[in-house]
């Protein structure tokens, strides 16, 4: 236990500097992401007096400003690519187009449905919901500022920060309304531009590019780096670069972007960039998509005097058990240098709860936590990939089997992809316990599950490939590396 439980903390003088507007709790949350609205459900559920703060949606960045819009989006393409290619199962489609504007409209249905049944469940749970600018003062005082300007303290033992983040943008490139776009805007865009360049081939990056592409975008993609989704195994990045270089999408590796120029007309941009050999090179386009990271959100969340160390990133610094250098207040999701991934932030808020509740709870498995890209191909692991399983010092078995030959791949006819297993290597050469499952191809985010439990179990090769896959199905690609790793493969030795 780092910080008071709430049993022992409600019996923490709180401040003496009582307004008639100060109300207190058994928790303050500040920020209604997934981060802070799990941890408010969770806490509610459990019987806490949960007070949450937010100063726009409750829903956060997830919901109405990253995952559920952008994957709204992403499957819009997918069902246009699909259509598209009915002719080939003998389904007759003419005239087959988008319209983007309808799409939009149903993103926001989808994202409005989410959002009344998250209002709910907070109700549900005894939440009470202060909407405005939540700032941490001392003496774990929040002091709340809403739009009309008017303020309410807000006091509890715990304080839990969740802030979250807001994207990065570059130099040069700044946010402009016409040209340059964060994902704050291309999720709201009413008409798609004939050409777009994408900087940064993150996850954001190559989800838009993917995206765009397959509504009939030309896209070019500007990454800094060698490669373009930095972290994923080698092999699985490979079938990506491929898919996109297929369907037109142009990736420039270990770029420098300098900045862009409109044209006279104010119809495009050029941007410029250096290439790797040093020249200097342009893309002419119609839109600029800056997907270069996010930055936590701690923009005048603590005031001075509260104890709370920010790093020189403006990350909040937490200890394994997300506690802040002050007692009683923790921070979690974005706002915390850990993975930027919303299922973390659930995690993160279970494990702060479970602390104010007197339990004893495990620290997140930061380098075990599951990873999904929906691009198309989609991509998904859990656990190392080779190069950073031999950077960490493992000597490793790999296998791997692509999706090619697989039977329901083919009969949904989306045969690319590839299941690549990572094992430490035992004394005899065998395979032992799995270190890492990547995988790209059809629904391999759904298809994660079992390579994440066996990576979190430390199950080993022999253990896992016990299981028997159902046929036919996508899994059995999994099953069948699995089999392979354990030498007892029949498609892959
Ligand atoms: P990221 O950090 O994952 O990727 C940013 C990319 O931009 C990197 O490849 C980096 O090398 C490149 N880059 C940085 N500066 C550049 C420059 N000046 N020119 C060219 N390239 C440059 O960030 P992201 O993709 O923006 O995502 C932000 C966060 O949101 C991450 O934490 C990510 O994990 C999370 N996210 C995850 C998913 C998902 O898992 N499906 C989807 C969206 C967002």
């Amino acid at each position: 236990m780092v910080g008071p439980s709430v049993g022992a903390a409600r019996k923490v003088v709180v401040p003496t500097a009582q307004s008639s507007q100060e109300q207190s709790f058994d928790v303050v949350v500040v920020g209604g992401g997934p981060g802070g609205y799990a941890a408010a459900l969770y806490g509610g559920r459990k019987g806490l007096r949960v007070a949450l703060v937010e100063k726009d949606k409750v829903g956060g960045t997830c919901l109405h400003r990253g995952c559920i819009p952008a994957k709204e989006l992403l499957e819009t393409a997918a069902v246009y690519r699909t259509v598209k290619g009915a002719k080939e199962f003998g389904v007759g489609v003419e005239g087959v187009t988008v319209d983007f504007s309808a799409t939009q409209v149903r993103k926001r249905k989808v994202i409005d449905t989410q959002h009344k049944g998250l209002q709910g469940l907070l109700k549900k749970c005894k939440v009470t919901t202060f909407a405005g600018t939540g700032s941490l003062q001392p003496g774990r005082v929040v002091r709340v500022e809403a739009a009309d300007g008017s303020v309410t303290e807000v006091t509890a033992p715990a304080v839990l920060l969740a802030a979250g983040s807001v994207p990065r943008t570059i130099p040069g490139f700044e946010v402009d309304g016409r040209f340059v776009l964060t994902s704050d805007e291309v999720l709201d865009m009413e008409r798609l531009p004939a050409t777009a360049a994408v900087i940064g081939g993150g996850a954001i990056g190559c989800e838009f590019a993917s995206m765009l592409s397959d509504m009939g975008v030309k896209v070019t993609v500007l990454e800094a780096l060698p490669s373009i989704l930095p972290g994923v195994d080698k092999d699985v990045t490979a079938v990506v670069v491929k898919s996109f270089a297929k369907r037109g999408i142009d990736i420039k590796t270990g770029v420098r972007v300098q900045g862009h120029e409109p044209a006279a007309d104010g119809a495009s941009t050029a941007v410029r960039y250096s290439s790797p050999q040093g020249g200097e090179e342009a893309v002419v386009v119609e839109a600029v998509v800056v997907s270069v990271g996010r930055r936590p959100y701690s923009d005048n969340l603590v005031a001075p005097g509260c104890g709370v160390e920010v790093d020189e990133r403006g990350f909040v610094k937490v200890d394994d058990l997300l506690q802040t250098s002050a007692e009683g207040v923790w921070a979690i999701g974005d706002l915390v240098a850990t993975p930027g991934l919303a299922h973390v932030g659930f995690a993160e808020a279970m494990v702060v709860v479970d602390q104010l509740l007197g339990k004893d709870p495990v620290p997140v498995d930061y380098d075990k936590v599951p990873w999904c890209v929906y691009t198309f191909p989609e991509v998904a692991f859990a656990g190392l990939s080779e190069d950073a399983a031999r950077e960490a010092g493992y000597d490793v078995v790999t296998k791997k089997d692509p999706f090619v030959g697989n039977g329901r791949a083919a009969i949904i006819g989306e045969t690319e992809g590839v299941v690549k297993l990572i094992a430490e290597k035992l004394p005899d050469g065998r395979a032992g316990r799995i270190l890492g499952v990547h995988m790209a191809g059809p629904w391999v985010t759904e298809q994660l599950g079992q390579g994440y439990l066996a990576v979190n179990w430390e199950a080993t090769a022999d253990e896992v490939a016990q299981f028997v896959q159902p046929h036919p199905s996508l899994s059995e690609v999994f099953g069948e590396t699995m089999l392979a790793l354990a030498g007892r493969g029949l498609h892959v030795g």
